[in-house]
């Protein structure tokens, strides 16, 4: 726990208290997961959507049908909700301006704001003194230019808006690659970053209360398919001095943005113990998904207690956890469906979540399965072989 200054939100902490009323901004597994943890403590929980059958609004007590950046549809939305969160970055930061001034919004748009677009967030960690990857902006070509000179090759250019599971970022090697790979891009606001040679990544989340006090999740320990997340262990193999390096760190980002709410700093473990930060998610991240079997209070619940005003609850482990995500390739590889019966049959400490999506398609997240185990590697093995069969794989 750490205290800080909360300068984003001056709103005094009037706690909101079951059955009030939540809206979450965004429609998507994140908004759905949040909204359970809201019904189960008695509140009401709606969504803004711009359809109706989406993993969100499936389980909303109610839906909005519109978008954030319509006046109209923000209105319908507000009357509805107490207070407001989102479960995405990329939502309009002026919708959650206009909406903080009849409600509790958390988090704020500064933290949303800074966190939507690279180029702020690479600003931000610059001037606050956070370690991050040696990097530059690129919005022209003698910019273009600057960033191979100062920054030698290879590096990694990513649009500064609108990137997520890898999209929008190229890898470049060589001098000329790196035009082609900005038209690649669209010519869009780009950052440049240096290529880490990673040990490994992590992650920590943290959940931030109006009143200040914070609460970390113990390191996760990430793996990545395809710039896609595939695997989250919880705690990482990691010692001591870089897990409490990694709780500073993000304890600091979050203080720093005076964010209430969670948050996830995602990390760059370099071999000698180095941390940098590579991103910040302004909101419950895909690695603390284990947390709803594995901690006391997932980062769900902290969600929901952050927005409320409430205490947050505790962020300790029950039990040492695995996660692996399903994607829409398991219901292409085993060929439609799923083995469902395979996959639940061997191991009932496999814990099943199904965002409800109708359409699978390869990379697409559908779902995830946890395991909690005293080894995590036999937690994760054994959340590994069950996603295995779940694909049709049956020797797994
Ligand atoms: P991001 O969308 O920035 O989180 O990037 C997605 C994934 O791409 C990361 O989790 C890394 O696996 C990889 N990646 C991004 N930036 C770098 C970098 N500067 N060096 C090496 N790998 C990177």
């Amino acid at each position: 726990m750490n205290a800080g200054p909360d300068s984003f939100d001056p709103r005094p902490a009037r706690p909101l208290f079951p059955p009030a009323s939540l809206g979450v901004l965004g429609s998507g597994q994140l908004g759905r997961m949040f909204i359970q943890a809201a019904q189960r403590m008695g509140y009401r929980a709606g969504v803004l959507s711009e359809a109706e059958d989406t993993p969100a609004a499936q389980v909303a007590h109610w839906t909005v049908i519109g978008r954030d950046d319509r006046l109209a549809s923000l209105r319908a939305f507000g009357d509805q909700a107490d207070a407001v969160t989102v479960e995405f970055e990329n939502v309009s930061a002026p919708a959650l301006r206009w909406l903080a001034r009849h409600r509790p919004t958390r988090p704020g748009w500064q933290t949303v704001w800074v966190a939507q677009n690279r180029l702020r967030e690479k600003t931000f960690l610059s001037r606050h003194g956070i370690p991050h990857a040696p990097w530059r902006p690129v919005r022209n070509p003698a910019e273009l230019d600057e960033a191979r000179r100062a920054l030698g090759l290879p590096l990694i250019l990513k649009t500064a808006a609108s990137g997520y599971d890898g999209k929008g970022q190229v890898r470049v090697e060589s001098a000329d690659g790196l035009p082609r790979a900005w038209s690649d891009l669209g010519r869009a606001p780009c950052v440049a970053e240096t290529w880490v040679d990673f040990a490994a990544e992590v992650s920590v989340i943290v959940a931030r209360g109006a009143d200040g006090l914070a609460a970390c999740y113990p390191v996760g320990l990430n793996r990545h398919h395809r710039h896609i997340l595939d695997s989250t262990v919880m705690p990482a193999p990691v010692g001591p001095a870089v897990s409490q390096e990694a709780h500073d760190l993000a304890l600091g980002v979050a203080q720093a943005l005076g964010t209430v709410g969670v948050l996830c700093v995602e990390f760059f473990l370099a071999a000698d113990g180095r941390l940098l930060v590579n991103e910040i998610a302004p909101r419950p991240h895909n690695s603390g998904h284990l947390t709803i079997e594995a901690a006391v209070a997932s980062q769900f619940e902290q969600q929901v207690r952050a927005l409320c005003g409430l205490p947050l609850g505790d962020p300790g482990l029950a039990m040492p956890a695995a996660m692996v995500n399903l994607l829409g390739d398991v219901w292409v590889e085993a060929g439609g469906q799923p083995r469902w019966d395979a996959a639940l049959r061997a191991d009932p400490g496999v814990s099943l979540h199904l965002y409800g999506k109708r359409t699978p398609f390869r990379g697409r997240k559908m779902g995830h399965l946890t395991v909690l185990d005293p080894d995590p590697q036999l937690a994760l093995l054994r959340a590994q072989a069950a996603r295995r069969r779940a694909a049709g794989h049956n020797g797994a």
